[in-house]
Formats: structure tokens, sequence, C-alpha cells
């Protein structure tokens, strides 16, 4: 029988919700940019879920709340967080909305958006400082990763001097720990995305599995432990055993994981789909487990540490 207890490793698993009274705003960056994104508070926990009318999870907003209704029956009702700049609390900026690589799950490549200037980013930025505690840049690539690492640095130049922690995720280049660093980033991300080598080979076609593993370790002598960060997508067909394989070697590295379920995107990838509610308990359950044999339990200051809307983190089991 169906157990109905609603937690944020099932609404995770579910990923949509279709809202009845909702009047939101498009998401420009994270899982289903693009499209419009809640987010909701259970149980203390930030969720963030695309909205979509093909949802099987419904709610019903009824003021600063949404009643959740699923497979016809009431599972709980949720508090609803206003994102300031992307999420609540802190400002998520993509500064260019489009990438010349071509990684299957990802709409950014399939997007022919702009390129924000230094005065639009501090513009945003300068909006909403009373209302944010951390600032997070994020990019696609416009002409080439070393390009774009140069481009983003002179925007975190002019950042650095708000004083709030500060967070980049890019592609990395030979060099963009160093120059990220000595603009003012505090953490740096650069995403695996993908555990399993041959599934990498797939997905990300213009990208380099070891490329991203060395700069990452590169990152840790530049940032330090508990300072570098690496999206991994749980749902792309990959098994248990190779998700649980690269959290060790990044663990090992002293980079720390985050588990992010798949987003179908605009491209159908038939052999992908959400991870089940036990699948997000079970991987985020041995993360925790390795990041506290290794010292680096902490939650992040940027990013999507700071957020934590997309993903079930090891300090929230
Ligand atoms: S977890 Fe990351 S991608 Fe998801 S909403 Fe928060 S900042 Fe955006």
């Amino acid at each position: 029988m169906l157990n109905l207890k609603v937690d944020k490793a099932f609404l995770l698993s579910i990923g949509e919700i279709s809202l009845n009274g909702w009047n939101g705003n498009k998401a420009k960056a994270g899982p289903g940019a693009g499209k419009e994104a809640i987010f909701l508070k259970i149980n203390g926990k930030r969720v963030r879920l695309v909205v979509s009318d093909d949802s099987p999870l419904e709610g019903t907003v009824r003021g600063n709340h949404v009643d959740l209704v699923y497979e016809g029956r009431f599972i709980g009702s949720a508090e609803i967080e206003k994102p300031v700049l992307h999420s609540p609390e802190n400002a998520y900026i993509t500064v260019s909305e489009r990438c010349i690589f071509r990684c299957r799950f990802c709409d950014i490549n399939r997007t022919s958006g702009g390129r924000k200037s230094i005065d639009d980013v501090v513009n945003l930025i300068k909006k909403d400082i009373d209302n944010i505690s951390s600032i997070s840049i994020t990019s696609g690539i416009m002409f080439s990763p070393e390009e774009e690492v140069r481009y983003v640095s002179g925007i975190v130049d002019e950042l650095a001097r708000f004083g709030k922690p500060l967070g980049v995720s890019v592609y990395p280049s030979e060099e963009s720990s160093h120059i990220l660093r000595e603009s003012g980033a505090d953490e740096i991300k650069y995403n695996l995305e993908v555990c399993d080598r041959k599934l990498f080979r797939k997905y990300c076609p213009d990208k380099d599995f070891d490329f991203i593993l060395r700069s990452l370790s590169d990152a840790v002598e530049v940032f330090g432990e508990g300072n570098v960060f690496s999206n991994i997508i749980v749902g792309l067909g990959e098994s248990d055993r190779a998700i649980k394989s690269g959290i060790d070697r990044l663990v090992g590295m002293g980079v720390i994981p985050n588990l992010r379920p798949y987003s179908p995107g605009k491209i159908n990838i038939p052999s992908a789909g959400r991870p089940s509610r036990e699948r997000i308990h079970k991987l985020a359950t041995f993360l925790k487990k390795r990041l506290d044999e290794a010292g680096l339990l902490s939650r992040g200051q940027t990013m999507c540490h700071a957020c934590g809307g997309c993903d079930l983190s090891p300090l929230e089991i």
C-alpha cells in the first residue's frame, strides 16, 4: 500500500506540482530553468518544485500556504517561501544564458539568452542586498571556458565589495581556481554531473571527465577542504554503485558532492527519470556517512548548499 507520509524526499521524487491559484515567476536557473517554480517549506526543510499541469502532485494556494493532494488524498500543507534572486535569502545569478557545450540533460544550450554585464549583476544585487545572505554566480559558456572564467572573474571582483559570502559555479579552465579565488570567491563548484564514465561520454560529449576531477583537486588546494562542491545527477540510468564510488572519490579529494535528482528538460532521455524517495534517502544517507567520516559534514555558505531547495542535504537526514 502506498505510504503517503509527506516529506522532502517524497516531494523531491516527484519534482513537480500542479498549482491552483498560483501567480509565480519563471526560474532563470537551476533544474527546469525557464519554467515556473515554487519554493515550499515542509517540516522546516526547503523544497523547490517546478510548476507543471501534468504533475500527480496537486497544490491549492491558500494565502502563504499550499494544501497538497496526491492521488486524490490530502497529504499535508506547506509554507510558501518567496525567492529573492532565484532562491530565498540567497542571490543566485546566471551570467551567460547560453552554452557552447551540448550536455543532453541541460537546456541552457538550447536557449539563445544573452549575457549580463557587470553593471547588470551589480544592480541586481544592490536592489536586494538587505534581503540576501550570500551571492552565487553561475554561467553557461558563451565562447570558451577560459573566456567565461575571465568574464565571470571580472564580475566577482565587483561583487566582493558587498562583503557577502561569494560562490561561483562554472566549467573549469586551467587557471580558474586561482583566478576566481583572487577575484574574491569564497566557494567554488565544478559539476561532474555524471559519475559513470560511460554515461558521462554519452551525456556530456564536450566535457572532459578527468579534467573536471583534476580541477576539483586543484580547487581544494586553492579554496580549502569543505569549500569545493560538485553536483552529481541521480536518475540518468546510473547504478547506485556508480554514485557511491563517485561520492567516495570526491569526498576523498576533499570535495562536497551535491546529489541532484534528475529533472527532465526539453530533450527526452528515455532511460532517465526522477529517483524514488527511497533512493534519494538511501544515497543521501550514504553521503552523510562519508562526509562525516571525512570531517566534511557542514553546510556551504553559498550556491545550492545555502539554498537546499533541489536536493536532500545530508544535514537534513
Ligand atoms: S538548490 Fe540550487 S538550483 Fe535548486 S533552487 Fe536552490 S540554488 Fe537553485
